[in-house]
């Protein structure tokens, strides 16, 4: 990576959106009120739709227009030498050396918007989403909650990424807010959930679509991810302990996931790969890589209750703490011979860490209500209260720069009575 590369766009040290990210997100424009792709650098949003229809953008291989768009899919269907095109001519455009847009005044101001005046969408039309089970530290602490540290993992945990499929049409984008499910929570108990929780999750774009019968070998699996957003898979602990046996999670989960506006890329993420986590035992061959990675992607949770003026960071937990690699957990998803589809979302799983505050939801920092999470005030939390605001950030930290994927925020609201 070229360190001297700057934008002449300005970005503050702290901001998410350096020059070295340049992640995709769907905007409605401020004046002109139809959606358009854009491009995040430092508060500012670059319309790639207008530069597409200037033809500024050059030969991106795309036979119609993308980025005048609602999602993502189009542009991420062209592949990858057409994401790498449109990274390269990006980054030339917004490069301090590179005077054609920095000295087009006329350009500039048709091009460059405000953050703060464009209402982000959800970045992709998900086909399908899928909720792993991939970190051991999340998958140890529940299991030691409801059967004891003896048999905490399941048998197969340490085999194989273990996953449920999810909804899509429940997926919101950051800042939609969510009403308090109601339900069964028992035999005989009907009404609002009493045990909301978030889960601090990431999640990965399929950008390649595959046939039916056609696995994805894991070596390969990095050719068919686009890019990365936060995810906060809701969860309704007393409806998910009721209902979730035999099949698994239903309605505890899906009422709402909420993702974060920005993908970022695979591209920029690449310079902070980190060697993945030592598997003891070994996996199968279909699952071994041995260049197998994960990325070193600080998280973080902030809980605003409402009646507080100030919001508390309650978790600090980190993406490389993930026992299972994206690469794995994709391989697995089609190793049966299930396709996958351009916008089919992958995400994480719960990913806690190590210690107590890097656990990454409220069911393990509470540990099941026996340690109440402290706030300011006398203040304390097992489960979220109505009109509380969980917000997720996480960035990757460069020598003086940051790849980030700002933040995804939810408030809860009351249960709709009946
Ligand atoms: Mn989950």
């Amino acid at each position: 990576m070229n360190s001297e590369l700057r934008s002449f766009v300005e970005v503050a040290p702290d901001s998410h959106f350096s020059i070295f990210n340049l992640p995709y997100g769907i905007f409605k424009h401020p004046t002109q009120g139809d959606l358009r792709v854009g491009v995040a650098i430092g508060s500012l949003v670059l319309d790639l739709a207008e530069l597409e229809q200037r033809s500024v953008l050059g030969n991106i291989g795309a036979s119609t227009p993308v980025f005048s768009n609602s999602s993502l899919n189009h542009f991420m269907a062209l592949g990858r030498s057409s994401w790498t095109a449109v990274r390269k001519r990006v980054t030339e455009l917004l490069n301090s050396e590179c005077p054609e847009l920095q000295d087009d005044k006329t350009l500039r101001e048709a091009v460059l918007l405000n953050q703060e005046d464009c209402e982000m969408q959800l970045p992709v039309e998900v086909s399908d989403y899928t909720d792993f089970y991939s970190s051991r530290f999340h998958a140890t602490n529940v299991g030691t909650m409801l059967r004891g540290a003896d048999n905490a993992l399941q048998p197969n945990w340490l085999h194989l990424p273990v996953a449920y499929h999810g909804r899509s049409s429940s997926l919101i984008p950051s800042g939609t807010n969510i009403r308090r499910p109601l339900g069964q929570l028992g035999p005989e108990t009907y009404g609002p959930s009493r045990a909301i929780d978030f889960e601090l999750e990431m999640g990965f774009f399929v950008g390649a679509e595959t046939r039916l019968g056609e696995p994805i070998p894991v070596a390969r699996a990095a050719d068919h991810i686009f890019g990365m957003v936060l995810v906060n898979d809701w969860s309704a602990r007393d409806i998910q302990k009721w209902e979730y046996v035999p099949l698994g999670p239903f309605l505890a989960k899906n009422f709402a996931t909420s993702l974060s506006p920005w993908v970022v890329t695979s591209d920029a993420l690449a310079p902070f790969r980190r060697p993945l986590p030592a598997q003891d035992p070994a996996v199968l061959p279909y699952l071994h890589w041995e260049n197998d990675c994960t990325y070193d992607i600080e998280l973080q949770v902030f809980l605003t209750p409402e009646d507080g003026n100030d919001r508390v960071q309650i978790s600090h937990s980190n993406f490389q703490y993930l026992y299972w690699s994206i690469h794995q957990q994709l391989a697995h998803h089609t190793v049966n011979g299930c396709n996958v589809r351009v916008g089919d979302l992958l995400a994480s799983g719960t990913i806690s860490g190590p210690d107590k505050n890097s656990r990454g939801c409220m069911l393990e920092l509470s540990w099941k209500g026996e340690e109440p999470i402290q706030l300011p005030g006398n203040n304390q939390r097992v489960f979220l209260n109505d009109g509380d605001r969980v917000t997720m950030s996480g960035f990757c930290q460069g020598d003086g720069y940051r790849v980030g994927f700002g933040e995804v925020t939810t408030k809860l609201l009351p249960a709709i009575s009946d």
